[in-house]
C-alpha cells in the first residue's frame, strides 16, 4: 500500500475562504471543489456483501433525513460555493420518493452543470426515462457478476435480469457514457473480471473495477478479500493481452485502460493501492445533512442543525466553507486507520 505525504497547507486562513460570491470553496490545501455527492437515502433494496454487514444493519429514523426542501435550498449554497457537478448516491437512490421531482430541482439550480447518479438499476427499467426527462445526465451502475445464481449471493437476493433491463434502459434513453462499478471480492467474483471486461469489447461502455474499503461493518470483507487493481490488470492482460492506457482527468478517481481494439474502457479505482487524493475535488452531503469532507474520515460539519435552526444563507454558507477548509488530506488506510462509525451506504459511496 502506498502511503501519502500531505504537502504543507496555506497556514492563513484567507478571507475568500468565508466570503460568498465568486470565490470557489477550497481547502487549505488550494483544492477546489467542485463535485458534490448527495446520498439521499441510507436505505437499499440490496445487501451487498461488502457494503452492508448480513444482520445488524441500523437505518436512520426518516425525521433525520434532509426534506426535498432542505436540499435543494443547500444544493443553491454549493453552487455557490463552486459546484458544478452533482452525484446523486446513498443507500439506493431510485428507493427515494418523489426522485424525479428532486432531479429536475436539483437540475434547474443556476450553476449545477452536470447531474449523475450511482444505482444498483434495480428500479431503473421503469425510471430511466422520467429521470433522463427530468434531466440526469448519465449513470453509473454496480454490477459485481453477470452469474444470476452469483449475484443473488453478492447483493444477498437481488435480480440480474431486472438490473440488466435497467442497464439497458438507462442506454436507450441516452443516460449516457455508461458506467459500470465492480468491487473485487477474491473467492467471489476474482475469476469473472474478463467477462465484465469483455462488456466493452463492442460496447462503448467503461467497466471500472473497485478495490474493497474497509468500511465499517464490512472490514472483515475488506481483511479476507482485497484484490488489488494490479493483481485485477493482470488477469485482464493474461486473458485479452496487453491493455492499452488511457488519458485520464486527474480528478477522476479511475486510472483508464483499453482492450486492444474495443468500444470501450476497463477503469481501475485503487483507494487501497494508489490513492488518488492530491486531485481530490468532491466532498459529500450525507441524507442526515452532515458534510462529509472525506469518504475515509470521520470529519463532518452538521448542517441539519444549523438549518433546523432557521439559520440564513449566510451562515450555513460560512460553515460549509470553513468545513471545506479543513478537509483532511489523505486517508490514512496505509497507515492502518479505518472507519468504524459509518459504512458506505450511510456516507454515500
Ligand atoms: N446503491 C448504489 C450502488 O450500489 O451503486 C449507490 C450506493 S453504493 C454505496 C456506491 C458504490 O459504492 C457502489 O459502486 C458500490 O459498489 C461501492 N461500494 C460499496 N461498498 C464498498 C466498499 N466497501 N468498498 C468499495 N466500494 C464499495
Ligand atoms: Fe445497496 Fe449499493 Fe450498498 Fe449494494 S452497494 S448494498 S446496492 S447501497
Amino acid at each position: 500500500m502506498v502511503a501519502l505525504a500531505s504537502p504543507k497547507p496555506i497556514t492563513l486562513y484567507p478571507a475568500a475562504a468565508t466570503e460568498g460570491g465568486a470565490h470557489a470553496a477550497r481547502d487549505a490545501f488550494g483544492r477546489a471543489m467542485t463535485y458534490l455527492r448527495i446520498s439521499l437515502t441510507d436505505r437499499c433494496n440490496f445487501r451487498c456483501l461488502y457494503c452492508m454487514p448480513a444482520v445488524g444493519m441500523k437505518f436512520q429514523p426518516r425525521d433525520e433525513h434532509l426534506t426535498d426542501d432542505e436540499l435543494l435550498r443547500l444544493v443553491g449554497l454549493f453552487a455557490r460555493l463552486g459546484v458544478t457537478k452533482l452525484r446523486l448516491t446513498g443507500g439506493e437512490p431510485t428507493v427515494r420518493p418523489k426522485l424525479v421531482e428532486l432531479v429536475r430541482g436539483m437540475k434547474a439550480v443556476p450553476g449545477i452543470e452536470e447531474l449523475s447518479m450511482t444505482t444498483n438499476a434495480l428500479l431503473l427499467g421503469r425510471m430511466a426515462g422520467p429521470l433522463k426527462e427530468a434531466g440526469l445526465d448519465r449513470v453509473n451502475v454496480s454490477i459485481d457478476t453477470l452469474d444470476p445464481d452469483k449475484f443473488k449471493l453478492m447483493t444477498r437476493g437481488g435480480r440480474l435480469d431486472l438490473v440488466w433491463a435497467g442497464i439497458e434502459a438507462a442506454d436507450a434513453v441516452g443516460l449516457r457514457p455508461i458506467k459500470l462499478n465492480s468491487v473485487v471480492v477474491r473467492g467471489q467474483n476474482d475469476h469473472e473480471v474478463g467477462t465484465l471486461a469483455e462488456l466493452t469489447v463492442e460496447r462503448p461502455w467503461q467497466v471500472r473495477f473497485l478495490e474493497i474499503m474497509p468500511l465499517e461493518g464490512v472490514g472483515d470483507v475488506h481483511d479476507q478479500g482485497l484484490v488489488s487493481s494490479e493483481e485485477t490488470l493482470a488477469r485482464l492482460e493474461a486473458q485479452f493481452g496487453p491493455l492499452d492506457p488511457v488519458a485520464t482527468d486527474p480528478s477522476d478517481p479511475a486510472r483508464l485502460w483499453r482492450i486492444r481494439g474495443a468500444a470501450g474502457t476497463v477503469g481501475f479505482i485503487s483507494p487501497v493501492s494508489a490513492p488518488f487524493c492530491a486531485a481530490c475535488n468532491r466532498v459529500r452531503l450525507t441524507a442526515d445533512g452532515m458534510l462529509r469532507l472525506c469518504l475515509l474520515r470521520p470529519d463532518e460539519a452538521d448542517l441539519r442543525d444549523l438549518l433546523r435552526s432557521g439559520a440564513d444563507d449566510e451562515a450555513l454558507e460560512r460553515r460549509m466553507r470553513v468545513a471545506v477548509w479543513r478537509k483532511p488530506w489523505g486517508h490514512g488506510l496505509a497507515e492502518g486507520e479505518r472507519e468504524t462509525i459509518r459504512g458506505m451506504s450511510q456516507i454515500g459511496g
